[in-house]
């Protein structure tokens, strides 16, 4: 069996008393994308928070190309990509620069980044911006270069939150072909999204979150997604409705 590149095993994480992970255990190998699907307040970004290395679980390990993602080495970390909650860009530089940046912070030598970076800007459909300080840019197209900046080191491993929450039909389509493009190069691809749609077009496997648990699996194929979606999570709700109520008879 392979390595799994990335993983959480057994992570469980409490805001105060508030559950939000619930001895989660995923895997995604090379060449694979798996979807992270969930209602609001599932646990989807603190998932991937702890992958991102910037939440520490109470219980549990999350791994990245087999090391610890608070503690990832140069070399692991410019194999890495990432777009968790706010695109990490800088305002004040603009689109270009910004770019130029991301791929100096994954490693690239200073003579390449500048064509990375270029072709970036054309790949993610951002060239009347090319200029504009990240600042001044629409949400959509903030999310376009945050995307942009989180793969265009071409990672193998990759996890982006909701990467298409803000984009129109044409970002939506790029993001599509630019995540199965790298998974199919051998990328191990985890997003999370609401889309049941979209994930269905670019998902090999999708993962059902609810209450910070993993609920079960959906194929991605067949037109009824959403209706499989909605009745696993009412069976994870009734089972534990039912496991509530058997503990409190065995009180009494
Ligand atoms: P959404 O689809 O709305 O983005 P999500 O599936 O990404 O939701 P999370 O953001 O991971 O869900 O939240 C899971 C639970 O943890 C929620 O109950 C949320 O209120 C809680 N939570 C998340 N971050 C914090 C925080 N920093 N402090 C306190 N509670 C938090």
């Amino acid at each position: 069996m392979t390595t799994p590149t990335l993983g959480l095993d057994d992570v469980s994480h409490a805001f105060g008393g508030r559950v939000a992970l619930d001895h989660l255990t995923l895997t995604v190998r090379p060449g694979r994308v798996t979807a992270l699907i969930g209602l609001n307040g599932a646990g989807k970004t603190t998932a991937l928070r702890a992958l991102a290395g910037r939440l520490r679980p109470t219980r549990g390990m999350a791994q990245v190309l087999g090391h610890d993602p608070a503690d990832l080495p140069a070399d692991v970390a410019a194999r890495f990509g990432q777009a968790v909650e706010a695109p990490l860009v800088y305002p004040e530089l603009t689109v270009t620069e910004n770019l130029w940046c991301a791929a100096r912070l994954h490693g690239m030598p200073r003579r390449a980044a500048a064509p990375v970076a270029s072709a970036a800007v054309g790949h993610m459909g951002l060239d009347p911006w090319r200029h504009a300080r990240a600042r001044t840019l629409s949400m959509g197209n903030r999310q376009r270069l945050g995307i942009a900046c989180a793969t265009l080191h071409r990672p193998t491993a990759l996890i982006l939150d909701e990467p298409t929450s803000a984009l129109d039909p044409q970002g939506v389509v790029l993001v599509r072909e630019l995540v199965r493009g790298l998974a199919d190069a051998g990328a191990a691809v985890l997003v999370s999204s609401h889309h049941l749609d979209e994930v269905a077009r670019i998902a090999d496997e999708i993962v059902v979150l609810h209450a910070g648990r993993d609920v079960g699996r959906l194929e991605p194929g067949g037109t009824d997604l959403e209706q499989r979606f909605f009745a696993m999570v009412l069976d994870a709700d009734t089972r534990e409705a039912d496991t509530r109520d058997a503990n409190t008879e065995a009180q009494v």
